[in-house]
């Protein structure tokens, strides 16, 4: 079993649904494990149009390949009314591989670990909820020590202040 970390994020309808949807739907996929759920942060778009997003970070195990789960989420998405027309649209709904355990992935259409990661804010706080030492295999820094430094203002200043709200998913199912 390799331990995998996904981002999600939703900033198009019904945004707490589409969480909550993605979560069942992982549930019920074969050669997935032991699950846990950050936070739910509402914020700000960044370089993606429309209104302000809800993220979190999942972990789970599984026996999967990284493409055998890339495929799986991808149809999710698409399950999950997905639309891709132009690369920056608003999404209903975005899972991305973060991690797959230490493994170093860069193949056509995937690559692994995420190339923006260790630059978003709204990737790295839900992150620190789960698992603040995890060390990315790459940069060799930790998850708490790439936050720390995003907000000592190497990079991204100023994006991590407009996270807003940390919502419970369960508290916001009621979204419309
Ligand atoms: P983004 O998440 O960057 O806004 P998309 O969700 O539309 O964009 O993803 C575009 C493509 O990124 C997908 O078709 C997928 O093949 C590719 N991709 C590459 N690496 C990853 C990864 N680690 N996780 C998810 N998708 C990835
Ligand atoms: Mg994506």
């Amino acid at each position: 079993m390799t331990k995998v970390f996904i981002g999600v994020g939703s900033n198009l309808g019904s945004r707490a649904g589409y969480l909550e949807f993605a979560k069942k739907e992982l549930l019920s996929v074969a050669g997935l494990e032991d699950f846990r759920y950050s936070q739910v942060y509402e914020t700000e778009p960044l370089a993606v149009e429309g209104g302000s997003f809800l993220n979190a970070v999942w972990s789970f195990e599984t026996s999967l390949s990284p493409r055998d789960l890339l495929e799986k989420i991808q149809k999710i998405e698409i399950n999950a009314n997905r639309q891709r027309n132009k690369p920056n649209e608003a999404r209903t709904l975005d899972l991305d591989i973060l991690f797959y355990g230490d493994q170093v992935i860069r193949e056509p259409g995937m690559t692994v670990p995420h190339p923006r990661l260790h630059e978003r804010a709204f990737v790295l706080v839900p992150f620190c909820d789960l698992e603040p030492g995890w060390e990315h295999p790459e940069l060799k820094r930790t998850m708490k020590e790439i936050l720390k430094g995003l907000n000592s203002g190497k990079r991204g200043t100023g994006y991590v202040k407009q996270i807003r709200s940390a919502l419970p998913v369960d508290r916001s199912t009621k979204e419309k």
